[in-house]
């Protein structure tokens, strides 16, 4: 037996894994990982995988970064933890005003969890609040799109629209006005994409027009639907949608949790369509991928609403133990200065491109129906027949055909159903980008060859 088998015994033993059918493992076991740097992952037995969707997209700088690294034992020198609750620390503090100060202007307001899904979960509660504080007590409900996620504890997994994990759930959760997703993958070719944008702003319209008064908030996932099968979507839909959310009245709730911090070419998604939600949500990237973080943005307005005297009872009294944890702050922070120092935004653009170029010899593959991008995140969708984009029937599981080859061949891919993705840490190399790019083609290829 080899170390690697004598510890994934000890694992099945007793771990259970999450998004794992864990019998699964009998025939695939997990890899168990003793040390990672950079893009690099490597397990017992000594192989290496290159990590391709940067550890579920919250890697952005490496694992071991140096950088953070020194900067976490610095703080935990000083401060592992306090309670945020009528106490504060420097981390919180700084990061904060940073995050005010880098987001779109307008969200001056952070409210700390520590997980994406708890950040919905307090723009949820926190806009439905607004209203109620303000006396409008019809409002209870949440506009959201198709094909989206928002996380997975019962308030989030209720505004996201992925049914294989939403289904099963159904009669515990809210129920959300579901509305058409502007995603371009599912334009008819033979529409143009302004009339396609036009009409699924029409449907959007006519939901707020429908539910006018007993809406909170729209949320939505800015320009790519990452859990969705990295659907994405023009910018130009948002900005209609922020000045449709005025019109009516209603928040905007950008969830930029997986697409924040550069994934998208811009620091965050809202900027290229030049808009301020009113409720922001950050986490995965947010801390560089080492701690667990969120961050729930806010306008003044909303936090206003809730500034009053105790006995009103309008104060938002939602709290979590490691709500703004100082290591995470510093984390979050050491990341920031990354983002600074290096130029990442602009050097990333290079990168984007070596991506583009290594996969443009796939735009004739029979059986790759579509390859989109957005700044660093590039997918490329497998189907049964590249003329009318038949899909393949899932209980084939191409995807993980290519799963498998990857991990045979040093390459940590995952793809999302039969949809292979890149989303890699920002250190790697464009010699790494073309090794990640050929092993998912050769993978391709298998997966789809009968
Ligand atoms: C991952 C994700 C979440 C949930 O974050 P967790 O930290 O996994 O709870 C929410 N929204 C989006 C868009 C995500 O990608």
């Amino acid at each position: 037996m080899t170390t690697n088998d004598e510890f994934i015994a000890r694992d099945l033993a007793c771990v259970w894994h999450p998004c794992t059918q864990m019998k699964d493992h009998e025939a695939y076991p997990p890899i168990p990982i003793r040390r990672a740097e950079g893009v690099w992952l490597e397990d017992l037995d000594g192989n290496r995988y290159l990590d391709a969707i940067s550890s579920w997209w919250v890697n952005l700088f490496g694992h071991a970064n140096p950088r953070i690294n020194a900067a976490l034992n610095r703080q935990l020198e000083t401060l592992e933890h306090v309670l945020l609750a009528g106490f504060s620390h420097e981390p919180a503090v700084d990061l904060a005003e940073q995050l005010v100060a880098l987001t779109p202007e307008g969200l001056t307001r952070c409210f700390y969890t520590d997980n994406g899904s708890s950040a919905i979960e307090v723009a949820l509660k926190m806009s439905y609040h607004y209203w109620r504080n303000l006396g409008e007590e019809k409002r209870t409900r949440f506009i959201s799109l198709s094909n989206s996620y928002h996380g997975e504890t019962l308030g989030a997994l209720s505004v996201g629209n992925v049914p294989l994990y939403k289904e099963i759930y159904g009669p515990l959760l809210l129920e959300p006005v579901t509305v058409a997703a502007p995603d371009d993958y599912l334009r008819p070719r033979d529409e143009a994409p302004e009339d396609y944008l036009k009409r699924r702003c029409e449907e959007m319209e006519s939901a707020l027009e429908h539910h006018a008064g007993t809406v909170c908030a729209v949320i939505v996932e800015p320009l790519v639907q990452c859990a969705g099968s990295m659907r994405m979507y023009d910018p130009a839909y948002l900005t209609w949608l922020r000045e449709a959310c005025d019109r009516h009245n209603v928040h905007l709730i950008a969830d930029e949790i997986a697409v924040g911090f550069g994934r998208t070419g811009t620091m965050f998604a809202c900027e290229q369509a030049g808009i301020t939600p009113d409720l922001m949500c950050l986490s995965k990237g947010l801390t560089g991928g080492y701690l667990p973080l969120a961050v729930t943005l806010c306008t003044d307005r909303i936090y206003q609403a809730f500034y009053d005297d105790y006995g009103t009872l309008k104060a938002f009294l939602h709290s979590h133990s490691y709500t703004g944890n100082p290591l995470g702050c510093r984390a979050a922070l050491a990341t920031l200065d990354i983002f600074a120092e290096d130029d990442i935004i602009v050097r990333n653009r290079e990168l984007s491109r070596i991506m583009a170029e290594s996969v443009a010899h796939l735009a004739g593959h029979p059986h790759i129906g579509d390859i989109r991008q957005r700044g660093m995140i590039l997918a490329l969708e497998m189907v049964a027949n590249k003329t009318d984009r038949t899909p393949y029937a899932w209980r084939e599981r191409r995807g993980q055909r290519v799963y498998r080859h990857g991990l045979a061949n040093g390459m940590l891919l995952r793809p999302l159903g039969d949809v292979v993705y890149f989303m890699p840490p920002y250190v790697i190399t464009p010699d790494e980008i073309r090794a990640m790019t050929r092993v998912a083609s050769e993978g391709i290829d298998i997966a789809t060859k009968d």
